[in-house]
């Protein structure tokens, strides 16, 4: 009862904390009628256009412009379809999805049989369509017909005419079922069997039709239309009714209402087992000493006793997630009490604050080794490891882009013309994107890496360096164009604090189609450079929200942040110094701007939802300020503090710097980067609460957001799969979102972090998590045959990766850090202390170290995972020690050799293990880290869990989709009783069911199970 009602009271302090109640009328913004718009597909409002308002940018085209507006009492400006005018979507609007949901506002002028509200299919014999008079029945219908055969029919009483009603019909994949709602009530229902949407659209046959048929003959629809809208996800009952209610009072959906979560998943008694917890007798207190003013940080996982024969793992400890540091304000000491999913126990930690001392900060040790310095090799079995196939999936098609596709929208801001065959690139960088030109950060990022990793084929290597080469000539001649006079006597602006708005234009704007972008470069300031011209940045400083409109916004500072970490990273690979005059460039035209805003307009931008994501735009600034020693560089990149999550207020009452978890309930990825900034920033400045930011925040994401994959996002409440879960440490309550989760960009941030951390303070948790979410998310986010990788990986039962962007041609953000995660796979193996004294081995893969100051080179042949063991041998000779990684799921049995000696040492799991000596040419260490298997619970419902075989986790392979969590039973005192299998295959068996690597699972999956010990 207390733990539940301590939940309350948290559950009412979030809803203060993130309750907005402003209303931005069709905005299309993160929560759309408490729905996260990651949901959305299109949305097509229909007051005066037919734009797509979701940032899929998926327009119809209306195939009669006249006279096809209307005023209307209820929704002012609406849709008019008659006298034979329909609509078309584009055809990779459906694309890859499972489940489906259309809602609209429908005013009939008349029902007639044969008109069809819409009809969307590849065929006429495979579609999906409704109709305000269905033909058999002369009611309301939504048919699903797979091979001329109907698999799902609803038909419901007809609608009235001359009359405002809101209909949504919904495809729900994993349930199999078929609704149709009017109103906002359930109006009728049906049960499938084979329903595929997979077997009925088709990306290149579609074709999807608003108010009228695929067979030419039939009538059109006579009737107005408002806010049309398609969901990826199956919405649910009280979904449906908050989008018909909100519409209802106030004629308007309502933004960034953040709901309740949806309860769909299962639901467990409170007396079903949970794992180890069954079994245990008692749990230990636990004394954690803190500091005023830092919330401590409580152990998560501590002893416990079980009445089992084994040794069980530690017992996760749920602690209270305090909102401030108020708890630890004066010396002295308090008590915590924690409870433990599916028990009574609650220990408790005695928390003793003493006084204020000196705090120190770690400094930085250890750094890594340079790209070209590690080459991936062949596994000692001969074969190709997934590291080299991933790395070759990406070098082979990066090789054949064309670098005019990325610098297409460039050119288009600066009223370029196009060189012959440039072709622009679609998804996130068409032409009316605000989004474009992020593409090409992440595009010079990854050449530039892949040029330092291709020393091995000296024809891609210079094909990589002639690419670029030719993107920088062209950024900088852009560059050099802003802020100068066109012509010998031309007017100009070259005072990025000065930037007027467009020619003819009353204020700024974000208009970038074709006829009404501005290109009036020497207008723009000195220095300037991106894919469009300056408004967006001028605008958010004056307010502006995010949105397709032309008052509207997409993450500037974002785009701004692939482009200047793109230019760095080419000046450090190749030394390319026009690269870096770009990025100074811009970075003195963000300073000029930004110096001169107050803090609190700052605060208000970086706190806006997307349109204030600025990615790790500090992170590059600080980085500039390492390159040239330019101090304004430094003092940019803070004005990009998120002070609510770092400081808590404008007080620096609290936040992150003082553990208290700020970021609850956040866009996860929005926010990862920043903290990767504050690390840099801790580099540069040395001020230790930028390291203690970024210390707490790992901690606490690691520990209390993260999935068995090593993804941190996806909350069903708030109902966004990219936000980290409203309360700490509730994934099941509040995660796994229907929409999908583990957003692939945030584990490549979360990666960045992790090895970040660890240059100041070699934890081997931080390489554990590397390994974890390396093997069982990085690399497991990849297409089987191309490079095409996921978005979101879902985890729920059944679920399926999605997987696009093979050709590279059109890139979300996931698309974009999926170039560079894959140009860099090599990059963690082996770390070095900035003194070339001590080498780190992190990771078991094959590979061949070139260690340039010490002359040594080092081997290391293993076919990890296949096997359990890996051999280094040193070439060369030299002092220094070796600390090799011994991994915290190897608990017992670990050996290493020396030269063919085993040596006697107790090896601890989840420690670096130093040799120290003096090596020799032919030297050999070989470490034997046996496997077994394991499971990793979801913390607050911990029988469901993930299988694990030592690194590696394995994936139950389905057949079907499905709404429950496979059941498994396993032996106690021994899991691998009762699984069968071949370990070097990595392929298992239990109760019949296939258990395979989640890295080479590209079916249906369940990642999750609800096991059973016994
Ligand atoms: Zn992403």
């Amino acid at each position: 009862m207390k733990s539940s009602l301590t939940r309350h009271i948290l559950s009412l302090t979030l809803i203060f904390l993130f309750c907005k109640s402003e209303t931005y009328a069709q905005s299309g913004d993160q929560i759309l009628d408490g729905i996260g718009e990651t949901g959305l597909i299109a949305r097509y409002i229909f007051d005066g256009n037919a734009k797509d308002w979701s940032r899929n940018n998926l327009h119809a085209t209306l195939q009669d412009n006249t006279e096809t507006y209307v005023t209307d009492e209820r929704f002012k400006n609406v849709l008019s379809l008659a006298n034979e005018n329909y609509l078309t979507l584009p055809k990779e609007t459906l694309n890859g999805i499972e489940s489906l949901t259309i809602t609209t506002w429908i005013y009939l002028n008349a029902i007639e049989k044969n008109q069809y509200l819409f009809d969307f299919g590849s065929t006429d014999d495979s579609h999906f369509f409704a109709t305000p008079k269905a033909k058999k029945t002369g009611e309301f219908g939504a048919t699903l017909v797979k091979n001329a055969v109907s698999i799902a029919e609803t038909t419901t009483s007809s609608p009235e005419v001359k009359k405002w009603i809101h209909i949504a019909i919904v495809i729900d994949f994993p349930s199999q079922s078929f609704n149709t709602y009017l109103d906002g009530e359930l109006a009728a229902t049906a049960q499938a069997s084979n329903l595929d949407l997979s077997t009925i659209f088709n990306s290149d046959s579609n074709q999807l039709f608003i108010g009228k048929s695929l067979s030419a003959e039939e009538t059109s629809l006579d009737a107005l239309l408002h806010d049309f809208r398609i969901y990826r996800i199956p919405l649910r009952k009280n979904q449906v009714a908050r989008i018909y209610q909100n519409a209802s009072k106030t004629g308007e959906s309502v933004v960034n209402e953040r709901a309740e979560p949806e309860d769909n998943l299962p639901v467990f008694e409170d007396n079903v087992p949970q794992l180890y917890n069954q079994y245990l007798t008692s749990v230990a207190d636990v004394t954690v000493e803190t500091r005023v003013g830092q919330l401590p940080r409580l152990p998560r996982f501590v002893e416990g006793s079980y009445k089992l024969p084994i040794e069980a793992p530690q017992v996760r400890v749920l602690w209270p997630a305090p909102v401030d540091n108020s708890s630890v304000l004066k010396p002295g000491t308090y008590e915590v009490t924690g409870r433990v999913a599916g028990t009574n126990f609650e220990p408790k930690a005695t928390v003793i604050v003493k006084d204020k001392d000196a705090s120190s900060t770690p400094k930085r040790t250890i750094e890594p080794f340079k790209l070209e310095e590690v080459s991936l090799n062949v596994n000692s079995l001969g074969q190709n490891s997934k590291f080299i196939e991933n790395r070759d999936k990406f070098i082979n098609t990066l090789i054949e882009t064309n670098p005019d596709s990325f610098l297409y929208m460039f050119r288009n801001a600066f009223g370029q013309e196009q060189p012959d065959g440039a072709k622009p690139l679609g998804v996130w960088d068409t032409q009316e994107t605000k989004l474009r030109g992020h593409a090409t950060g992440h595009y010079l990022t990854a050449i530039a890496q892949a040029y330092a990793s291709t020393t091995y084929d000296k024809k891609l290597h210079q094909k990589f360096e002639d690419k670029m080469n030719y993107m920088v000539n062209i950024l900088y001649d852009l560059s050099q164009l802003s802020g100068k006079p066109e012509s010998t006597d031309g007017s100009f602006v070259s005072d990025p604090a000065a930037v007027p708005t467009g020619t003819g234009k009353s204020s700024y704007n974000s208009d970038l189609s074709e006829t009404g972008i501005r290109t009036d470069y020497w207008n723009w300031g000195l220095g300037y450079i991106s894919a469009y011209p300056p408004d967006q940045f001028i605008m958010l400083e004056n307010g502006a929200k995010y949105g397709g409109q032309e008052n509207q916004v997409w993450a500037p500072y974002y785009t701004l942040h692939k482009i200047l970490a793109g230019l760095i990273d080419v000046y450090e690979v190749g030394g390319n110094e026009k690269a870096l005059k770009v990025a100074e460039g811009m970075a003195e035209w963000v300073h000029t701007r930004l110096s001169k805003l107050p803090a609190e307009t700052l605060i208000t931008m970086w706190n806006t939802y997307i349109a204030g994501e600025f990615g790790g735009i500090n992170e590059s600034l600080a980085h500039l300020y390492r390159i040239t020693g330019k101090p304004d560089y430094l003092k940019t990149a803070q004005l990009f503090d998120n002070i609510k999550v770092f400081y808590g207020d404008a007080e620096h009452a609290h936040g992150l710097a003082k553990n208290v978890d700020t970021y609850r309930g956040l866009h996860a990825n929005q926010h990862i980067p920043q903290i990767m900034g504050a690390l840099e920033l801790y580099r540069n400045s040395e001020s230790p609460e930028y390291y203690n930011i970024a210390d707490n925040f790992w901690y606490k994401t690691k520990n209390d957001y993260m999935y068995s994959i090593g993804g941190v996002a996806g909350a069903r409440n708030p109902a966004n799969a990219e936000c980290f879960v409203a309360q700490p440490a509730t994934l099941y309550e509040n995660g796994l979102s229907a929409g999908g989760q583990n957003e692939t960009c945030g584990t490549y941030n979360m990666l960045k972090l992790t090895r970040g951390l660890f240059f100041y303070k070699q934890q081997p948790e931080l390489m554990d998590y590397y390994e974890r979410a390396m093997y069982n998310q990085i690399l497991a986010s990849v297409a089987e045959d191309s490079p095409a990788n996921t978005y979101h990986i879902p985890l729920r039962p059944g679920s399926k990766k999605q997987f696009s962007n093979a050709d590279m041609s059109g890139f979300t953000c996931c698309n974009g850090t999926a170039l560079e995660s894959s140009t860099k796979l090599q990059n963690s193996i082996y770390f070095k202390s900035i003194d070339n004294k001590a080498l780190f081995v992190n990771l078991f893969v094959p590979s061949t170290l070139n260690w340039t100051e010490k002359n040594v080179t080092i081997k290391q042949e293993t076919a990890f995972p296949h096997k359990d063991h890996s051999k280094l041998t040193i070439k060369g000779k030299g002092k220094f020690n070796i600390n090799i990684r011994i991994p915290g799921w190897a608990k017992t049995g670990v050996e290493l050799k020396i030269n063919g000696k085993i040596q006697n040492i107790s090896i601890e799991p989840g420690t670096y293990l130093k040799v120290d000596r003096k090596w020799k040419n032919g030297d050999t260490i070989e470490l034997k880290m046996p496997f077994r298997f394991h499971l990793d619970p979801i913390m607050d419902q911990e029988n469901i869990a993930s299988l694990f075989y030592g690194p590696v986790l394995l994936a139950a392979q389905e057949s079907e989709p499905r709404t429950d969590f496979r059941k498994i039973t396993l032996d106690a005192s021994d899991l691998g009783k009762t699984i069968t299998g071949n370990p070097e295959e990595l392929e298992f068996k239990i109760d019949g069911t296939v258990f395979k690597p989640f890295y080479e699972t590209y079916d249906r999956h369940s990642v999750y199970l609800d096991v059973t010990l016994k």
